[in-house]
């Protein structure tokens, strides 16, 4: 992992750095690239202009790790709320949460109470419900109220990290009991015990996996195969791998960030692939931001120059 890499990261965890970093004027503008802004109506703006481009949306409220129940509520709240604008405004528009946003850390109980009420919201809706797969500490519990979840409602995914060793078994598990798999490379820091250390060994494991999923068996058992990934190459390998075995391309599709790789987004809408953008928003992107750093240190000179060009004209 690359010093950049590291430190973006460790950044993430700061809260020192969350309270006063976020006040930075320039900081807010550098993360404007990534979000369309703070509220629900920013990101409905912006699901609005994806969709006149062929692009569907997954929305997510930034936060993680929320230890105060009434905090928690909340947000249950407003995605229930948020899964009924969606519907009412016509827009093809996902949810994505964070269990420990909902609750998690506090207790698996009380969080899957809120992702249940969630899952059949969106239901009720006629949507789905994606679950975001967070730290390596996290995945057990996540997969476990996954898959309490789709015991209940059908339209039930989740995020799945290319990086880790455990996951191809996960993603059997997933496959067999026909919950959605968004598959990504992964965005966190994470010891070599847990996680393969270098890039090619992650890539190479994400197209095996991408295979799979895309193989007749997993195809047969209805879950969602979802790339979730901004490489180009990688797709491209993807998309010959599946038509080489005659897998249509309404079967599989890809989701990628708001912000990032935009033209390939409207490219492979046009070309009759199935894609979706993340639109994030919300007050609490500090630690998100930073992981969007972390992924390309190239957007920290990005930050660095925006800052430089400032102060040298003021
Ligand atoms: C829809 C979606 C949902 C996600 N959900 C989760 C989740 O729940 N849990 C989790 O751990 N991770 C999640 N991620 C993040 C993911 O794990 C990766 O960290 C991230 O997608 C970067 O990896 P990549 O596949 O794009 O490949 P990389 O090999 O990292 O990047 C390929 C190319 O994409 C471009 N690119 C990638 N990232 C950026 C960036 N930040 N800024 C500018 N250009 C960039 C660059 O041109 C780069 O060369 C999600 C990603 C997506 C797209």
């Amino acid at each position: 992992m690359s010093l950049a890499r590291t430190l973006l990261l460790k950044a993430s965890d700061s809260t020192w750095l969350r309270e006063h970093g976020t006040r930075a004027p320039f900081v807010r503008r550098a993360v404007s690239r990534f979000m369309p802004g703070e509220t629900f109506d920013d990101m409905l703006g912006a699901a609005r202009a994806m969709a006149g481009q062929g692009v569907a949306g997954v929305f997510t409220r930034l936060g993680e790790n929320v230890r105060d129940a009434a905090e928690a509520d909340a947000v249950a709240a407003h995605y229930v709320e948020a899964v009924a604008r969606v519907r009412t405004a016509g827009l093809a528009c996902e949810p994505s949460i964070k269990l420990t946003q909902l609750g998690l850390d506090i207790d698996p109980q009380f969080a899957f109470d809120h992702a249940r009420r969630l899952a059949q919201a969106a239901r009720e809706a006629g949507n789905f419900l994606w679950v975001d797969m967070e730290q390596s500490p996290y995945v057990d519990r996540t997969l476990e109220v996954v898959r309490r979840l789709r015991e209940e409602v059908p339209g039930v995914g989740v995020c799945l990290q290319a990086y880790l060793l455990r996951t191809p078994e996960d993603l059997d598990d997933m496959i067999e009991r026909g919950i959605g798999v968004r598959l990504v490379k992964g965005a966190y820091k994470e010891p070599p015990t847990v996680a393969f250390p270098l890039k090619a060994d992650v890539d190479e494991q994400y197209f095996r996996m991408a295979q799979r999923m895309l193989a007749g068996p997993a195809r047969a058992r209805s879950g969602r195969a979802v790339f979730g990934t901004h490489d180009i190459p990688l797709i491209a390998r993807i998309r010959e791998h599946a038509s080489a075995a005659d897998v249509p391309p309404d079967m599989y599709e890809f989701h990628m960030l708001y912000g990032i790789q935009r033209e390939e987004q409207f490219r492979l809408a046009r070309e009759g692939a199935r894609v979706r953008v993340l639109i994030a928003y919300g007050p609490y992107w500090f630690p998100w931001y930073m992981r969007r750093l972390a992924e390309r240190p190239a957007n920290v000179w990005f930050v660095a120059k925006n800052l430089l060009v400032r102060n040298l004209r003021t």
